[in-house]
């Protein structure tokens, strides 16, 4: 059996390892400083100004106002936040029947129509789910083959009811990068008629999550008024998350008690995580360009390995429009879970999409929207490389890949 002596892990799209900048600037706050920010004593007050300092350093990256940063658990919880939270907002502030304003047959079991994608992240769907089953409407627009949504069908699908548009930026999957600024300028040019003519604004949500290690972010300049980020996937710690609101946009809590985080999201602060997720949003900034080359070099290289051995080897999605630490391949006739299974004997860590379906091991709903059938989605590895990875990871991988895709398929 082929084997490494070093491990390879090709699965950054999972996960990342926390950074050792990061977890020195955690570390205090897990031991000596371990206040809680609500006290108010010395040890809450260095707890809420770790906090506070965390909230500004994320705010100066992201160009936008301190009040505008919201931590959440993880970046499950700040989707759930940004789409429910937003739906249930909107039913909170109806105005009531007898008010008499334009809004008057409007009532408390007033539906609303929401558009997004067939390639959101789970916790996106669920959330979504949730609020069909209470009555509310959801377009899903479809994807091409390339993975990636028509702005002209997000147009034709708005309707007077429209409240929210949530579209992932980059997805974890295939890597494909959506079109958030020019949705977000449609939007800004949609909205200002909408609100000359008495109708309410439509919110855009954006999933960054996979994004923000590589793509410009900055809310401003997408033009969104909610996005999440996730401290895992940029180098930080597991288990915290982040949602930007634009001021006034309009969002109820999902998690209710001692009204933390200006009254949207309850529960103790989690400070060292929250210290974490800001040094690791610090280090983006500072990194990202040159890692974005460093890594997308890395990517084009074993590409173009497998290609030349294998020919039948097919890359799902575009190869232009994707992000630059992503691969998604099928090979023809060969199970994505034999695949995957061998590999990492070998001493490769692949996936087979995302983290959360991998284990279930149902067919991917990404490629299912792109058109590839079943059976191809099953063929379907993904692979995913970060800062860590070396010339000499991909040099071994390329050969490791290559014989083991012959061992199997011959
Ligand atoms: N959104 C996307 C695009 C993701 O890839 C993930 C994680 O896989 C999430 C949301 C959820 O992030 P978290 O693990 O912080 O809950």
């Amino acid at each position: 059996m082929i084997k490494i002596s070093k491990k390879i892990y090709l699965d950054y799209a999972a996960t990342t390892p926390v950074d050792k900048e990061v977890l020195r600037a955690m570390m205090p706050y897990f031991s000596f400083k371990f206040g809680n920010a609500s006290s108010i004593h010395s040890f809450g007050q260095e707890a809420i100004a770790a906090v506070d300092q965390a909230r500004e350093k994320i705010a100066k990256f992201f160009n936008c106002d301190f009040s505008e940063i919201i931590f959440t658990g993880s970046a499950t919880e700040a989707n759930n936040l940004a789409v429910e939270g937003l739906i249930k907002s909107q039913i909170s502030n109806l105005p009531s029947i007898s008010s008499g304003s334009r809004a008057e047959s409007r009532d408390k079991s007033q539906k609303f129509h929401i558009i997004s994608t067939k390639i959101e992240h789970e916790s996106i769907l669920e959330s979504l789910k949730n609020l069909e089953r209470a009555g509310h409407k959801v377009t899903y627009l479809p994807v091409g083959k390339e993975g990636i949504i028509k702005i002209s069908d997000l147009e034709k699908n708005i309707k007077d009811s429209t409240v929210l548009v949530n579209i992932i930026y980059a997805n974890n999957e295939i890597g494909a990068i959506q079109p958030i600024k020019e949705i977000g300028k449609l939007l800004e040019k949609i909205n200002k008629k909408r609100l000359e003519g008495g109708l309410s604004k439509i919110y855009f949500h954006t999933d960054a999550v996979q994004a923000l290690n590589y793509l410009e972010c900055r809310p401003d300049w997408l033009k969104v008024d909610l996005m999440t980020f996730s401290g895992h996937k940029i180098y930080g710690p597991k288990g915290i998350g982040g949602l930007y609101v634009r001021k006034n946009t309009p969002l109820s809590p999902i998690i209710s008690g001692g009204a933390q985080e200006f009254g949207r999201r309850s529960g103790t602060e989690n400070v060292p995580y929250i210290v974490g997720l800001a040094k690791a949003v610090e280090l983006v900034f500072k990194n990202r360009e040159k890692r974005s080359k460093y890594i997308l070099d890395l990517r084009d290289t074993l590409w173009k390995n497998i290609i030349v051995y294998n020919k039948g080897a097919k890359l799902n999605g575009s190869f232009g429009n994707r992000l630059p630490n992503n691969l998604n391949i099928r090979f023809d006739g060969l199970s994505n879970e034999t695949l995957i299974v061998a590999l990492d004997q070998a001493g490769i860590a692949v996936s087979a999409g995302s983290a959360c379906s991998s284990r279930a091991l149902t067919a991917s709903h990404v490629l299912d929207a792109m058109g590839l059938t079943l059976r191809q989605a099953k063929e379907s590895v993904r692979i995913t490389l970060g800062k860590n990875t070396t010339k000499r990871d991909i040099k071994k991988s390329a050969k490791i890949i290559n014989e083991i895709v012959k061992q199997l398929t011959s």
